[in-house]
């Protein structure tokens, strides 16, 4: 049984570093496998356009460092300067929404609890990768009641 939650990635620092640069995370297809088992539902809250997370998402799929289906994830459509309010999530009950985000200011204060927080991931692209952050997500996802 999938937890009737919706999970909201953000995708720079989190999931990969810079969209520039575009270093996936270490565990990266795993976790977004984890999230798809364990979720009602995925989005992305990003603040990069819908275009550049389609570049993403294409570079990415071609590389099979994502699932196939990564591209097609729900992106939700804000004015990428304030804050990711979860009620801009459509047809979403704000309370079984969380965001995960290396970025405090981008949080609803009234929505700190449902915050999950992670390293920003900066990966240059040298010497050896030792970031374990998505691996200690999945564990506080799992405790997600
Ligand atoms: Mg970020």
């Amino acid at each position: 049984m999938k937890k009737d939650i919706v999970l909201a990635l953000d995708l720079e620092y989190t999931l990969i570093s810079s969209a520039t640069l575009c270093f996936s995370r270490p565990g990266l297809h795993e976790f977004l496998l984890f999230c798809q088992n364990t979720f009602e539902r995925l989005v992305i809250f990003t603040t990069v356009s819908e275009a550049t997370f389609q570049r993403v998402a294409q570079q990415l799929m071609a590389l099979n460092e994502v699932p196939p289906w990564f591209g097609d994830l729900e992106y939700i459509t804000w004015d990428r300067r304030g804050k990711k309010d979860l009620r801009l999530i459509p047809d979403a009950n704000v309370k079984r929404c969380y965001l995960l985000d290396d970025r405090r200011e981008y949080v609803c204060d009234s929505q700190i609890n449902n915050w999950i927080t992670i390293e920003p991931y900066e990966f240059v692209g040298e010497g050896v990768d030792n970031d374990r952050e998505l691996q200690k997500v999945i564990h506080q996802l799992n405790a997600l009641q």
